[in-house]
């Protein structure tokens, strides 16, 4: 995720893409860059002044001070790497062989590996590691004297997730925007236009904004902006109105940034497996790009994490036992390194940090590393210190998290897990072709099912607001039910500072169910597993305590009808799908209960979103 911006009017381009980028930067912040067609100078060429900065906006804005470019037409990028390291040469915009195509992208370009290669054969070259700047040559390629008709011909080409704002010298007077599983918008002032990533960026300047369809072409010219299809069919676009201040707008018009990135979930669960994943199961990591005989020499698993992510471990742990077969522990990553150590060189460490930056985990990491492991970060941030220090990494593509306690990012942890298993499922031929086709299957549908969740949020804060008046509350789950509990228990101590535990279907008898009583309820994991029907044993034990019960239940399923004090239906899903799904309503429910409670849900006191210290 990053924020993208474009201008053409009558005003000078650079102090509004500079302003917009700033207003963006909560979108993305490891490096910026801006490309401004020069006004004409008599007898000169159409030239662009390109300025970039490997740091933040203000860096920009610095560099930028002494360059003054002038000109009524630009575009610009505050990024947030996905390919290729946060460096001056990989910031956007990127250009083609010639400098007479300029582009910004949000997104990622699942096929630019077999693009680049095409070009690259056909003599173009490439300075960047990023999978964007195929994009131009592409064009470039595809060039025959009309500049929209080849971005077309090159957007058919591609594969994946990009909003791109776009100019060529060859046509100085016409902007364009696309998209395709990315947002973008169009914003329509007095003589003016923008391009940009979300109305934060534009607020200043216009209330009015034609949201773009998937996979429709913006061509912005002084007369106006036409909105069409990649085959050329012209099409009308909504006009929207907003009201919204800037940080309404950066929040999406959402009270908060928690609710407005769970409600980013199914985007970040779709990029957690945009080109990884092909349907007969097979999972290519760019970052971790070990061959199957390198990965087959390791013979246990360790998954290191703290809090949110050490659920994401304990869920990692359990599938990378039940569809590869190989020892796998999940592990408190401040406890390991106190522990005497039974691993070594065959041992594959996967290192889970949202941040990349979490000490406890960091130390971990390290340990492992001496004692001759293979490690692997799984992270949302490009570059940090564990994609750095460990020796590979797998991306999560989340985008930044504002709010403190995670949402998004659990579930994109759990989509790169599930990929890593099934990675490891298949070098080491533990795992049938069909039963790789079903898992594929159903994860590929988890985005669309997220959406159904989302969209039910009322009936969420329905309960939510019922519950809200309870001190104490178990959560209670079985197999990859378990670790849900624990974070859906995390997720509500953390944001209302309600007391929650999480405990299994089966410890409940070994002693937490001397707590219950009609004050203190139970959220129970019922979906369909392997031990469904223990669980719906346990919720017969924990109603005959007068506990009033919360019930996750498959659709279909009608054992805890008229038993369950609530029963919440979900859709039909592996275990593995149905641990994101269930996470998504319990992310919903902790932060209704939160809301309920008046507390500060994006900075819950007492914690940090990067916790650098052990
Ligand atoms: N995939 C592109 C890159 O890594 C764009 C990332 C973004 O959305 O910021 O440069």
């Amino acid at each position: 995720m990053c924020g993208i911006i474009g201008y053409l009017g009558e005003r000078e381009a650079t102090p509004v893409l500079l302003e917009s980028l700033k207003r963006l930067e909560y979108r993305g912040y490891d490096s910026a860059g801006v490309a401004v067609l020069e006004a004409p100078k008599p007898g000169s060429p159409i030239s662009t002044s390109i300025t970039k900065s490997e740091a933040k906006v203000d860096d920009l804005i610095a560099k930028i001070q002494a360059i003054k470019p002038t000109g009524h037409l630009g575009i610009g990028h505050t990024r947030w790497a996905t390919h290729g390291r946060p460096t001056y040469i990989n910031a956007h915009p990127h250009t083609d062989c010639h400098g007479r195509i300029f582009v910004v992208h949000n997104g990622i370009i699942e096929n630019f590996a077999e693009l680049r290669e095409e070009l690259q054969k056909a003599g173009h070259e490439f300075t960047s590691e990023t999978d964007t700047e195929v994009v131009p040559h592409l064009i470039e390629a595809n060039y025959k004297g009309d500049f929209l008709a080849a971005v077309r011909a090159a957007l058919k080409r591609i594969r994946g997730a990009y909003a791109l704002a776009m100019f060529s010298t060859e046509d100085p007077e016409l902007l364009i925007g696309a998209r395709l599983n990315a947002p973008l918008v169009v914003g329509l002032g007095e003589q003016e236009f923008y391009i940009a990533s979300d109305i934060t960026a534009i607020i200043p300047y216009t209330k009015r904004v034609l949201v773009l369809g998937e996979g429709e072409v913006a061509a912005v010219t002084p007369l106006g902006a036409e909105v069409s299809t990649l085959d050329g069919t012209t099409v009308k676009p909504k006009l929207v109105h907003v009201d919204w201040d800037v940080s309404q707008a950066q929040k999406g018009g959402y009270p908060h940034f928690m609710l407005k990135e769970i409600n980013e979930a199914s985007e970040a669960v779709a990029n957690a497996m945009r080109g990884r994943l092909t349907d007969d199961g097979s999972v290519t990591f760019r970052e971790f790009a070990l061959t199957d005989e390198e990965l087959r020499r390791y013979r246990e698993v360790l998954l290191l994490g703290m809090g949110t992510s050490r659920h994401a471990a304990l869920i990692g742990e359990h599938a990378i036992e039940d569809w590869a077969g190989l020892p796998a522990r999940a592990v408190d990553a401040a406890e390991f390194r106190y522990r005497r150590p039974t691993f070594g060189p065959d041992t594959l460490a996967v290192i889970i940090t949202q941040s990349g930056e979490t000490a406890d985990t960091m130390v971990g990491l390290h340990q492992a590393k001496e004692r001759g492991a293979l490690t692997v970060a799984v992270t949302n941030v490009f570059a940090s210190s564990a994609a750095r220090d460990a020796d590979g990494a797998i991306y999560l593509h989340a985008g930044p998290e504002i709010g403190v306690a995670s949402s998004k990012t659990f579930l994109a942890h759990l989509v790169s897990l599930y990929l890593l298993a099934l990675r490891l499922a298949t070098v080491h031929g533990r795992i049938s072709l069909e039963r790789r086709q079903e898992l594929v299957a159903s994860l590929r549908a988890v985005p669309d099912q997220v959406r159904g969740i989302l969209d039910r949020e009322q009936e969420i804060k329905t309960l939510a607001h019922r519950y809200s008046k309870y001190r104490n509350f178990l959560y209670t789950g079985r197999g990859l039910g378990y670790p849900v509990a624990l974070e859906g228990a995390l997720k509500l101590k953390e944001i209302s500072y309600v007391h929650a535990e999480g405990v299994t279907g089966g410890e409940l008898k070994h002693g937490p169910i001397a707590l219950l009583d009609a004050k203190f309820p139970v959220i129970a994991i019922c979906t369909a597993s392997p031990t469904a029907e223990k669980m719906v044993s346990n919720v017969h034990e924990i109603v005959a305590r007068d506990a009033p019960v919360l019930a996750l239940v498959t659709e279909g399923d009608d054992s805890l009808d008229g038993v369950a004090t609530d029963r919440f239906v979900m859709p039909a899903a592996e275990e593995a799908a149905s641990a994101i799904l269930n996470s998504v309503m319990l992310q919903l429910f902790a932060y209704h209960v939160a809301v309920e409670l008046g507390q500060d849900v994006d900075q819950p006191r007492n914690l940090a979103k990067s916790v650098t210290v052990e």
